[in-house]
């Protein structure tokens, strides 16, 4: 099912014509009615083939009509690299809902590797992260929880190199998870875990795994994203995705090889994303739900602890 059909149906009565124009006359959407699959294969949609800048637009038009509290945090900075410097500019968009003095932040970037229209890579994520707000910021919360949309994560994460250095501190912090590529797949794939089987929030995800019926698999090494830039201060942090089964493995060996792909076992995602394939159309909205259950079941279970 398209969202066209679903948003927009027809033929229509005159009397629900009359209705939706109520609704979108409204300052705050209804809650949503749709099932969670079609809203976040929706977001996919609505994402896929758009400018980083459009696709910053899109996330910030959509917190408006969730009523959902946010900021924006536009950085200039230089970037070092390859032998390279390069001047870096973006936006850091970030919703925030609960309140207590524990902290959780969850980040999905929002930018795309040039050349690619970034369905998986990582509207994906963005579309988790938008529907966790717009279904779960009205419930009880004892944690705030910082629901951040990163931009430039392509260029080294460099965009949430920018928020921990302004707005993040050890002071309360619980951990942070990296939503990035989850858009196919049935194998939950998370980390870099460490040698004594941690950091903590792996706990919680092995439970919420188990508990909705989801293998998965932690990788020791895991591949680069928004997360290192947590590990790098000394905050605790994980990435999460949804790949094809046996991704998960290979991706770590992918890592371990300095990002050398084994020709004869090579990740099979590694052919879809940052090229022009990764579109909607190789998206399963089954595994955008994968993803929302576990992850709201991770948040729920880490608010709970102490
Ligand atoms: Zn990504």
């Amino acid at each position: 099912m398209t969202i066209s059909s679903l948003r927009l149906p027809h033929p229509a009565p005159l009397c629900r014509l009359a209705c939706f124009a109520f609704l979108l006359a409204a300052p705050v959407r209804l809650f949503s009615q749709n099932p969670v699959e079609d809203d976040l294969f929706g977001h996919v949609v609505a994402l896929e083939g758009k400018s980083a800048a459009e696709r910053g637009a899109y996330v910030e038009q959509t917190l408006k009509s969730y009523g959902t509290g946010y900021m924006t945090a536009p950085f200039h900075t230089v970037f070092i690299g390859r032998g390279d410097t390069l001047p870096v500019s973006g936006t850091n968009i970030v919703a925030h809902f609960g309140h207590g003095f524990r902290r959780i932040v969850v980040g999905a970037h929002y930018d795309i590797f040039p050349g690619s229209p970034g369905a998986n890579d990582n509207a994906s994520g963005v579309a988790v992260a938008l529907e966790l707000v717009h279904r779960l910021a009205a419930l009880d919360w004892h944690c705030g929880i910082d629901v951040c949309f990163f931009d430039q994560e392509e260029v080294d994460q460099v965009g949430s190199a920018q928020y921990v250095k302004r707005f993040a501190g050890p002071a309360g912090f619980v951990t942070m998870i990296d939503v990035d590529v989850v858009g196919r797949g049935e194998e939950l794939y998370v980390g870099p875990r460490d040698e004594n089987g941690g950091p903590p929030v792996l706990k919680a995800f092995r439970e919420a795994a188990a508990t909705i019926g989801v293998p998965l698999v932690e990788g020791w090494e895991y591949p680069p994203s928004d997360f290192l830039s947590f590990i790098n201060a000394d905050l605790p942090a994980v990435g999460m995705a949804i790949v094809p089964k046996g991704d998960g493995e290979r991706l770590s060996a992918f890592t371990r090889n300095q990002g050398i792909a084994d020709p004869n076992d090579a990740p099979t995602i590694l052919s879809i994303i940052h090229t022009p394939a990764d579109r909607s159309m190789l998206i399963e909205p089954e595994a955008l739900k994968r993803a929302f259950d576990i992850l709201s079941t991770v948040l729920r279970t880490l608010d709970r602890q102490e």
